[in-house]
């Protein structure tokens, strides 16, 4: 089942997605040669921890940080540890919190001083891939409209669609139904309505969409070795479309569209 939030829950769930991409925010700052992946999560603890919010991460299921930090070939839910960014890598930073039992969950790919042609344009596309997804998450419409838009952007620029992991329903609590698979055909699943929240989570890669989880139970990598990124927001569902939580865009419509979301 598909929940259908009100309006009193789209404000929690914005409020969780704003600390989620401030902390980012803060992260993003932070990322250049030679800072460590530990370092990254301490910050996020500590911008999480400053805004009353609590990670949605840590203890997920035995999971031992704040945040998920996946370079270069890793895929996402690599561990933040010891090892040192280099120039040139890409860094996938994957970050939830949790705001009076509501949670957020958004994650962006970014680049570790100047990077290749290839991988920059490898970012590019993955956020477009999002950009694609998201507007086709439209009230009306299906759940693997999603994914076929995502899918056709990855494979405009032949990049690999990961497909063993997939995007989620986002509310009280960190992953619900719906699945949101990154690939089609379109006009599959659930019907789309107002009210449902999403995290929609493309993940591509250079060569192709095969992975592996390592024997940490947790890091999956692209089985070829080719580098992946990951972007990804949570969305809100109006009647008048997809929403990003966490930018004030749905305050700015909320006055509008409110009476149209069920309480
Ligand atoms: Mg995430
Ligand atoms: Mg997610």
């Amino acid at each position: 089942m598909i929940t259908i939030r009100g309006t009193e829950e789209l404000a929690r769930l914005e409020q969780a997605s704003r600390v989620v991409l401030e902390t980012l925010d803060e992260i993003e700052k932070a990322v250049a040669p030679g800072v460590t992946t530990d370092e990254l999560d301490a910050i996020a603890a500590e911008e999480i921890r400053k805004r009353a919010a609590r990670p949605a991460f840590l203890n997920y299921r035995g999971f031992p940080k704040t945040i998920c930090t996946s370079v270069n070939e890793e895929v996402v839910h690599g561990i933040p540890g010891r090892r040192s960014l280099k120039e040139g890598d890409i860094v996938g930073i994957d970050c939830g919190a949790i705001v009076e039992g509501y949670y957020g969950d958004a994650a962006r790919t970014l680049p570790v001083g100047r990077i290749d042609g290839a991988r920059r344009k490898l970012l590019e596309v993955t956020r477009q891939a999002l950009d694609a997804g998201i507007a086709a998450a439209q009230p009306g419409g299906r759940i693997s409209d999603i994914g076929a838009a995502v899918e056709a952007v990855a494979n405009a620029h032949g990049y690999g669609v990961v497909r063993e992991f997939v995007g989620h329903g986002v509310g009280t609590a960190l992953h619900e139904e719906p699945q949101v698979p990154n690939y089609g055909p379109a006009g599959r699943g659930s019907r789309l309505a107002a009210g449902m929240v999403l995290a929609i989570e493309p993940m591509l890669n250079l060569g192709t969409g095969d992975v592996s989880v390592d024997r940490d139970g947790w890091t999956v990598r692209t089985r070829d070795g080719s580098a992946s990124a990951h972007f990804e927001y949570t969305i809100a569902i109006v009647p008048a479309g997809p929403v990003v939580l966490g930018t004030g865009r749905l305050g700015a419509i909320g006055a509008r569209e409110a009476a149209a979301v069920p309480a």
